[in-house]
């Protein structure tokens, strides 16, 4: 019987990183390299490690980070004056290096029709070496607790660096499908991929309609592999909760077999 860890963040303080790079890699995404000495405190342990990022607000020359661990940091933010925290968002190790130590954040760059984005997004648009910001390890979302013969993945945008993270934790002789919907086929990556994981991308390509619905829709009409499964969902609300319910309710996929997070909700900014 194989044993299955939940992982946990090593060493879960705020640490303060610089930007020492930015990239647009593709038409919707911004890649924002991270280093500096805090990074001599962080542990990358793999999969869908992800973090909460720390971004001063217009006007803030100096970030006030929270000093608390783990999840203690939130109180602590309550109890700092409005107008002097930073903005919190959530986001993904795309890639870690150790020589020099150098972590990598793919943001998706959405913007609004009058070409208005979040703080997050409008961040990684005029990132420049030199800007600060702060990291609290979170640890890792996948976490399958039961033998299971396949593993399926469903992601929006937002989720690729999730599924490249799994994708490249994943032993040889992983088997399963990871479905991953895009903005626009150009958006696609390279990364490694056990031979017996199908990858599927589904490019919107100008397609009308809130990102996640046709990987939802994909979804619906993937047929089950043979055995049991191991489900992960991550991205736009609608897509996590709609595809668990398809699982659960239509394929009869245990509860427990199946994990997902909300990543983001069409309309509404994340909370802080
Ligand atoms: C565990 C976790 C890991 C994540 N990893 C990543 C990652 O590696 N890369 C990444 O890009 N995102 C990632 N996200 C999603 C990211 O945190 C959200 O998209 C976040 O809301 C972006 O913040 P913002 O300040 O740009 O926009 P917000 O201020 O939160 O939102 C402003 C407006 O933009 C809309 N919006 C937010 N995100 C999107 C989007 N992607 N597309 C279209 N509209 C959007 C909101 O609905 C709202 O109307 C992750 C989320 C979680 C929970």
């Amino acid at each position: 019987m194989a044993s299955f860890k939940i992982r946990k963040a090593v060493d879960p303080h705020v640490i303060m990183l610089d930007v020492v790079g930015s990239e647009r890699i593709s038409p919707n995404v911004v890649r924002v390299t991270l280093g500096g000495a805090g990074l001599d405190r962080f542990t990358p342990i793999g999969f869908d490690q992800w973090f909460r990022l720390f971004l001063p607000r217009e006007g803030q020359d100096t970030l006030k980070l929270p000093t608390a661990t783990s999840g203690l940091w939130y109180a602590q933010y309550l109890t700092t004056a409005k107008p002097k925290r930073p903005w919190v968002r959530n986001y993904t190790v795309r890639a870690f290096r150790d020589d020099p130590r150098e972590l990598d954040v793919d943001f998706v760059v959405h913007l609004e029709e009058d070409g208005s984005c979040g703080p997050a997004a409008s961040f990684a648009l005029n990132a420049k070496a030199g800007d600060q910001v702060g990291l609290l390890d979170q640890g890792i979302g996948y976490n399958p607790r039961h033998e299971h013969d396949w593993t399926l993945i469903v992601a929006d945008e937002t989720g690729l660096p999730a599924v490249a993270g799994i994708c490249e934790s994943l032993p040889e002789d992983a088997k399963g499908v990871a479905i991953v919907e895009l903005p626009s086929i150009e958006d696609k990556q390279d990364f490694r991929v056990p031979a017996g994981i199908e990858l599927e991308w589904v490019p919107r390509n100008g397609h009308g309609g809130v990102p996640g619905g046709l990987a939802l829709s994909r979804l619906r009409e993937t047929a089950p592999r043979e055995g049991s499964v191991y489900a992960y969902l991550v991205g736009e609300s609608a897509l996590v909760t709609g595809g668990r319910r398809h699982l659960v309710e239509e394929q009869r996929v245990p509860k427990n077999h199946v994990d997902f997070i909300g990543y983001w909700r069409h309309g509404r900014a994340a909370g802080n």
